[in-house]
């Protein structure tokens, strides 16, 4: 099958007091469809950097970043948010829900973002927080939820639309080491049953073993 993304030669520096840090110095990554690769390295080693470009969410770097296909790395501003709305997922370390919306809200709104009908964005919703283990904290605020509940839905939003792709940097890093265990078998249960492939950034070597395939950032390459 084909590969939902394909990094070729991908290159990030920043400039800092007027030095400049190479951090991607030509990284080559390809993800087949429905894998989940583990993204592992120290903290600081790039990571973060890596997941936003590869979402789209921040230019400045040089190289080619395929996703489902379409050369993505130079698309304008409008073709970027098609790409995301249409093939990406996200998942922080820290939720990043709407506060003043339920759970369903939540997971409702990118879907409707993309054009769909309430009643489908809804019933999907509700699917995906039932195969969570949220059946009972649908109208629940964000606030009024654990830190494991926060992370499921940010979990059910990022599968809201299908998306080829997930992307998920340190996603249980906030939670104790149980609480992430459960969330990220969880994760991996829920990715797989959808066929979503997924890259996950982790500095933690357990979670990562868990993941069909380990790459590891060093001095801003993969292994
Ligand atoms: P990780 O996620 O693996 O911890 P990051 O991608 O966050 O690593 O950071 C990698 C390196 O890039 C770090 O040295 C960090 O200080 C640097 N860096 C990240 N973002 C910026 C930025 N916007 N400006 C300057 N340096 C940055
Ligand atoms: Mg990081």
């Amino acid at each position: 099958m084909s590969n939902v993304l394909e990094v070729t030669d991908l290159r990030r520096s920043f400039q800092q007091g007027g030095e400049t840090i190479a951090v991607l110095r030509g990284v080559d990554l390809s993800v087949g469809a429905g894998e989940i690769v583990a993204l592992v390295g120290p903290s600081g080693s790039g990571k973060s950097t890596l997941l936003q470009a590869v979402g789209l969410l921040e230019g400045g770097f040089e190289g080619s970043i395929r996703i489902a296909g379409e050369e993505a790395a130079r698309l304008d501003a409008q073709g970027r948010t098609r790409v995301r709305r249409d093939s990406l997922g996200f998942i922080y370390q820290f939720h990043h829900l709407l506060p003043d919306f339920t759970a369903a809200e939540n997971v409702v709104l990118p879907a409707l973002i993309r054009g769909g009908t309430r009643a489908a964005a809804q019933e999907r919703a509700e699917t995906l927080l039932a195969a969570l283990g949220l059946a009972n904290r649908m109208a629940h605020r964000p606030s009024a939820l654990s830190g494991g509940e926060q992370q499921r839905v940010a979990v059910a939003r990022a599968l809201a639309n299908r998306p080829a792709l997930v992307l998920a940097d340190e996603p249980t890093g906030n939670l104790d080491e149980h609480t992430a265990d459960i969330v990220l078998a969880e994760f991996l249960r829920l990715v797989r049953g959808e066929g979503s492939a997924a890259l996950v950034a982790t500095h933690n070597e357990r979670l990562a073993a868990k993941m069909d395939r380990v790459v590891r950032l060093h001095d801003g390459i993969l292994a």
